[in-house]
């Protein structure tokens, strides 16, 4: 799922002898993508230039036109529901991508890109219609006012790939450029990731179950890596290499990472002014200042983020918020919230010290045809990650990108010894896709011993 270069040309021929001497220029000097996405762009009053289509040596080798406001698709796929219906959400996506990218809709006219979806690409590369020394790539590809998918074995995933690839297509020539490789697939991947039901599509949308994503996968790829102990760190992701196609894994990263910055409550707007750079050669670089202030808060929720995400994952409720931490020198009492993730208790506890944590108050933990109350110690009936669904649990920071400790199992009391000097943060055990049903607080309190 590469993407190419946008350029602005007044023809075909012009253009792809362009884009061949940026490529050889770009090879040369060992630039990275980003930086050679930051070329001008057709306005919107320009018609987009497409290769030609011979429609009549098509129509003979069983290569037919679907035909829609934004996308042109050419496909050997047979007629189907799921097939010729695929510029219709593509249209849908425009406004959405339009809202995202904060693109006005006048700009959009004219605008439109031309798609091949192919079950047998050497009927394509007959006609002439594969990309120009690209011919190898995996899957889908884009460039500029043009996009090449391969058939997929399920309809979401070929409607995901179209996603992805129209994302490249839309901001490479609507905004100018896509910014560093993370970002440029982590928003193809947030905004190829969708809910298409009745004709209405959700963009960026959490998938609830595998099955409603079938052949996706990125939310088990980076649970495995996190519990295989090879999790990535937000600078890892940052340091993929943009001139290389990425692996699946890679995919899956960067969604992770987009997804959880574009849903986290506070950062969600800082997240959204980066279209604002994406033609900037140091798009990294305003990306670390635009977060300077939150870096370190932010590598602890990612770790959160990657050791609870789950299908349904409540982005929202799951939003950690922060509070200045004070050495605990007395006894202190704190509520906790039963229908949030983790809270911080604003206790910093020295190394060493042993603190006895004890909790009291009743809350619901779930609804199905009538509440269930809980209190601190968990309901046994119920088991999330080992423990009693709605027990206390204990989380302590510490300095440092590293791994989470795991989480202490409170209940109605325990007695917590930290190794070394660390900020407590409390939850009930729940499910992050199941926070909605909860309700009602706990009561905490802490007691140097
Ligand atoms: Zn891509």
């Amino acid at each position: 799922m590469a993407q190419g270069i946008g350029i602005s040309t007044q023809s075909y021929a012009a253009w792809v002898r362009a884009a061949l001497e940026m490529t050889t220029r770009l090879a040369m000097l060992s630039l990275a993508l980003c930086s050679a996405l930051a070329v001008p762009i057709a306005t919107a009053a320009e018609r987009p230039s497409f290769r030609r289509v011979d429609e009549r040596r098509a129509a003979q080798v069983g290569i037919r036109k679907i035909v829609g406001r934004h996308l042109w698709l050419y496909t050997d796929l047979p007629a189907s529901n799921a097939v010729d219906e695929l510029p219709l959400v593509f249209d849908k996506a425009v406004q959405q991508w339009a809202a995202y990218f904060g693109v006005e809709k006048s700009r959009l006219t004219n605008w439109r890109m031309q798609g091949f979806l192919m079950q047998d690409r050497a009927k394509f590369a007959a006609l002439g219609l594969m990309p120009e020394g690209r011919t190898d790539f995996v899957n889908g590809y884009a460039w500029d006012y043009e996009l090449w998918l391969d058939e997929q074995p399920s309809d979401y995933y070929r409607r995901h790939l179209l996603l992805h690839e129209g994302t490249h297509g839309f901001m490479q020539t609507q905004l100018g450029g896509a910014g560093a490789g993370w970002y440029r697939e982590g928003m193809a991947e947030l905004l190829g990731t969708h809910c298409w039901e009745g004709a209405n599509l959700t963009l960026a949308s959490m998938p609830t179950s595998r099955e409603e994503v079938p052949m996706w996968g990125r939310i088990k790829l980076v649970r495995n890596a996190y519990q295989a102990g090879e999790a990535l760190t937000l600078g890892d992701v940052m340091a993929f290499n943009s001139r290389e196609a990425m692996s699946t894994d890679q995919y899956a990263w960067c969604w992770a990472m987009c997804k959880f910055l574009d849903s986290h409550l506070q950062l969600r707007e800082q997240f959204r002014q980066l279209p604002a750079y994406v033609a900037d050669l140091k798009f990294n670089l305003r990306f670390r200042k635009l977060f300077r202030q939150d870096w370190e808060d932010l590598q602890f929720e990612w770790n959160v983020f990657l050791a609870t995400l789950d299908y349904g994952y409540d982005a929202r409720r799951m939003t950690i918020s922060h509070t200045p931490a004070a050495v605990v020198e007395k006894e202190d009492t704190i509520t906790v919230a039963a229908d949030r993730g983790w809270q911080s208790t604003g206790w910093q506890l020295k190394a060493g010290q042993s603190y006895r944590i004890s909790a009291t108050g009743t809350y619901q933990i779930a609804k199905d045809s009538q509440p269930w109350p809980c209190e601190p110690g968990g309901v046994t009936l119920e088991y999330h990650e080992g423990q009693p669904m709605g027990m206390l649990l204990g989380l302590l920071r510490s300095d440092g990108e590293g791994r989470l400790p795991p989480p202490i199992a409170i209940g109605l009391q325990a007695v917590i010894k930290p190794a070394v000097d660390a900020t407590l943060y409390l939850r009930v055990n729940d499910s992050p896709a199941r926070l909605l049903d909860n309700k009602g607080k706990l009561q905490a309190t802490i007691k140097p011993q």
